[in-house]
């Protein structure tokens, strides 16, 4: 058996037309002899009625914190609204279908309401349904406790519904359905000319969600990532082929850095021996931040200085326990942190160089830099970022790389 998840989220599922889209994906798969197991996401966005967020608002803020189980009960309504209804759907075309809540559909969690981990997955549920020819389709971002609770996964968790099932069932590829044509070069509200890259590693996926960019949920990458099952990002609303996440990426085209992304919101410190002449709390900064869960990033270690950002919403607390430390420090406020992400880099040399080069081109200064295996990071001034990100994308030729091609 040939099976496919195909994965709708809130978008994708939240009008009757665009339902019909929908059913216009899963006869496709059909046609072309999977069995679809079909994931929903909850219908729209906040303030539609059965949105997440919306169900969310109906309770305060001290019963949320406070009742987690029974919040969760309450954020589970809106993917099994989505999947009665998306069944409804298919009915009206004579096909049959199960919707089935994420316990039904065999996900057994860990009892850690709001972000559970899921622990087993009983296939033994959807594998009769599969053999009669019908179609599951399964609420997605929840799964139940071993005692019988239900739980969910974590925000944005439909998409690990889909990834654990197709992990679970051994699918042939998990299709993550959207509104957008699948993971871009770079923001296109940034870079006009951005580009669809039409494949990309898991890698590279994991460290553009680490950067902030909201394609895909990184847990579900890397569920897929373990089973090396293809995912492919698509578009509900057009027939564009979208972008597949699979173990080489674009190794086959050559192709050196394959997006940049952005993070705006650094700020960046710093802080020398010399200014703390005497305080053993500098040597222990480090470890002290961890302990209090301020978390840092391009961090760079000399005999006589440390450097590295923090999120600009951890100032505060970082500022309160420096004076407590006693200990001085120099900032420099609205930072951007660009990532250039690329399989590519490790390859090739020269890379940095090229990235120096334009960026003195522009008249942009750097004020920092660090790079791993798949990446390269620059900090650079907020008001220049924008330059900087479209300077950088024409430089390594990802503008109009790709056309989407249609299936
Ligand atoms: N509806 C859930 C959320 O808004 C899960 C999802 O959409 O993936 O987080
Ligand atoms: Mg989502």
């Amino acid at each position: 058996m040939k099976i496919v998840i195909q994965k709708f989220g809130g978008t994708s599922v939240s009008t009757e037309e665009r339902r019909l889209l929908v059913l216009e994906k899963i006869l496709d798969a059909k046609k072309n002899g999977y069995s679809p197991v079909v994931v929903v996401s909850a219908m729209g966005r906040k303030g539609d009625p059965y949105a997440t967020d919306t169900l969310l608002s109906l309770l305060d803020k001290h019963f949320k914190e406070s009742n987690l189980q029974a919040t969760d009960l309450l954020m589970s309504c809106g993917e099994i609204i989505s999947t009665v209804v998306m069944s409804n759907e298919l009915n009206k075309r004579c096909i049959d279908s199960v919707p089935l809540l994420g316990g039904q559909s065999g996900i057994i969690t860990d009892n850690n309401f709001g972000k559970a981990s899921v622990i087993n997955v009983d296939t033994k549920k959807l594998l009769p349904i599969l053999n009669e020819k019908k179609i599951p389709v399964v609420a997605g971002f929840q799964g139940i406790t071993e005692d019988g609770y239900i739980t969910t996964l974590g925000r944005g968790g439909s998409d690990v519904t889909a990834c654990i099932l197709g992990s679970a069932l051994n699918a042939n590829k998990i299709e993550i359905y959207t509104d957008v044509d699948g993971i871009m070069t770079a923001d296109p509200r940034i870079v006009k000319n951005a580009s669809l890259i039409k494949e990309i590693s898991y890698n590279e996926v994991f460290e553009l969600a680490y950067q902030g960019a909201k394609v895909i949920h990184p847990r579900a990458v890397e569920i897929a990532a373990k089973s090396n099952i293809p995912l492919v990002v698509k578009n509900t609303l057009n027939h564009c082929s979208g972008t597949i996440i699979n173990k080489d990426g674009n190794e086959k085209y050559n192709s050196v850095i394959t997006g940049i992304a952005n993070m705006n919101n650094r700020v960046q410190i710093n802080v020398s021996l010399a200014d703390n002449d005497g305080n053993s709390n500098y040597f222990n900064i480090l470890n002290t931040l961890g302990e209090n869960k301020i978390s840092i990033d391009l961090i760079n270690v000399f005999p006589n200085k440390k450097i590295f950002t923090i999120n600009k919403n951890q100032f505060i607390p970082f500022s309160i326990m420096m004076k407590n430390l006693n200990i001085k420090y120099s900032y420099e406020d609205n930072c951007s942190k660009i990532a250039l992400i690329g399989n590519g880099i490790k390859d090739v040399p020269g890379v940095m160089a090229t990235i120096l080069k334009t960026l003195t081109k522009e008249g942009i200064e750097i004020l920092q830099t660090a790079d791993s295996n798949t990446t390269i990071w620059c900090l650079v001034k907020t008001p220049s970022s924008v330059a900087a990100i479209n300077a950088l994308h024409r430089d390594f030729n990802l503008e109009n790389k790709y056309n989407c091609i249609k299936d």
